[in-house]
């Protein structure tokens, strides 16, 4: 916590571009100082899921060219950018580059950006899937577990996402014709990852589909690879290179203007001082940046939730109390409903 706050004064001190940017041999990764960390995990993962699909599929699956990904300042960021609700990362072919765009409050980023980079790749090796089965494909690849077993590296496929389960166990049946029917909602990844276990990789193009399938049952994968070590060297982009990558980032998207981007990441290093304040228990320091925080970004659980505290501490409770109703009108999973009951069940 400590260093990020000590990040964003130099950021806000010296003026410095709002983006950055970090490479890995196959990637680039572009977003803010904030997203730095995150940034570094996503690339590792990146490679080696590159690596494990070269193993598996051959040379001609795995791309040289650089793969861009974008994770937006913020999540108001990212819901400018896209209304649709469905996934929490979006694959963008584009005309010179390729790039993934990534939810930064995604509840499974890895995932999610694996998932996305398997889009890139079936976009140059199998252009003409079903929506439907490209979908199952990305989500079968999604959790690929990669390990080492003695002297040699095994990968892990197969194994239902933990959100599917559930959705699975509902179902009659995988009905196929039905699939390919209905336009993607968040109900067909689930369906979609079941067919890809069954009908992927021996799916040729071209394939006819059977029109139902049984559910399961599934049981893990495990495949032996003559796995290549990726380079897991990263290095930041120079100024001069950010400054390329913003312009093919404009010509892009050219609807994404950055100002209001950078008044959102101004509500996010508000909140991180505030809670730097609350946490080492300076809570009359930290609320107006807090207040400030909600204010400027009112669709964050977590942010509420960490006023109210504030203002428990401060025996504001009046205060407390309609922060703890905002964070429960907020709370988007169970964690977040969970953390806002927990407090209001101690206001009262
Ligand atoms: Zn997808």
């Amino acid at each position: 916590m400590r260093w990020i706050a000590v990040l964003l004064y130099l950021i806000n001190g010296c003026k410095v571009s709002a983006q950055t940017a970090i490479r890995s041999q196959h990637f680039i990764f572009y977003s803010t100082p904030q997203n730095l960390k995150t940034a570094e995990q996503g690339l590792q993962r990146l490679e080696e899921l590159r690596a494990a699909i070269q193993a598996l599929h051959g040379k001609q699956w795995v791309s040289t060219s650089p793969l861009r990904i974008w994770m937006p300042a913020n999540e108001a960021a990212w819901k400018r950018f896209t209304k649709i609700n469905a996934e929490q990362g979006i694959f963008v072919s584009g005309q010179d580059q390729n790039w993934v765009v990534i939810n930064p409050w995604s509840q499974n980023f890895l995932e999610v950006l694996s998932h996305e980079y398997i889009h890139a790749v079936l976009h140059r090796t199998l252009p003409n899937l079903p929506t439907w089965f490209e979908e199952g494909i990305c989500e079968y690849y999604s959790n690929l577990l990669l390990r080492r077993k003695w002297n040699r590296f095994e990968v892990v496929v197969g194994q239902a996402p933990a959100r599917h389960r559930r959705n699975l166990e509902t179902l009659p049946s995988l009905d196929l014709e039905q699939l390919a029917r209905e336009p993607i909602s968040i109900y067909t990844y689930a369906p979609a990852w079941a067919a890809a276990y069954h009908l992927w990789p021996g799916y040729k193009a071209g394939d006819k589909f059977p029109s139902k399938l049984s559910i399961g049952p599934f049981e893990p994968r495990i495949i032996p690879i003559d796995y290549i070590t990726p380079d897991k060297a990263q290095t930041l982009l120079s100024r001069k290179e950010i400054q390329e990558l913003e312009i093919e980032f404009r010509n892009q998207f050219p609807g994404m203007n950055q100002p209001i981007e950078a008044e959102l990441a101004r509500a996010e290093s508000d909140f991180l001082e505030g809670l730097r304040l609350s946490d080492s228990g300076q809570t009359k320091q930290a609320i107006p940046l807090l207040e400030k925080a909600c204010a400027l970004r009112p669709s964050n659980s977590s942010w509420w939730n960490a006023l109210a505290l504030a203002y428990q501490e401060n025996r504001q409770l009046t205060e407390a109390r309609q922060a703890i109703e905002k964070a429960l009108a907020t709370a988007k999973n169970e964690t977040e409903t969970a953390a806002a009951r927990s407090l209001q069940k101690s206001l009262n």
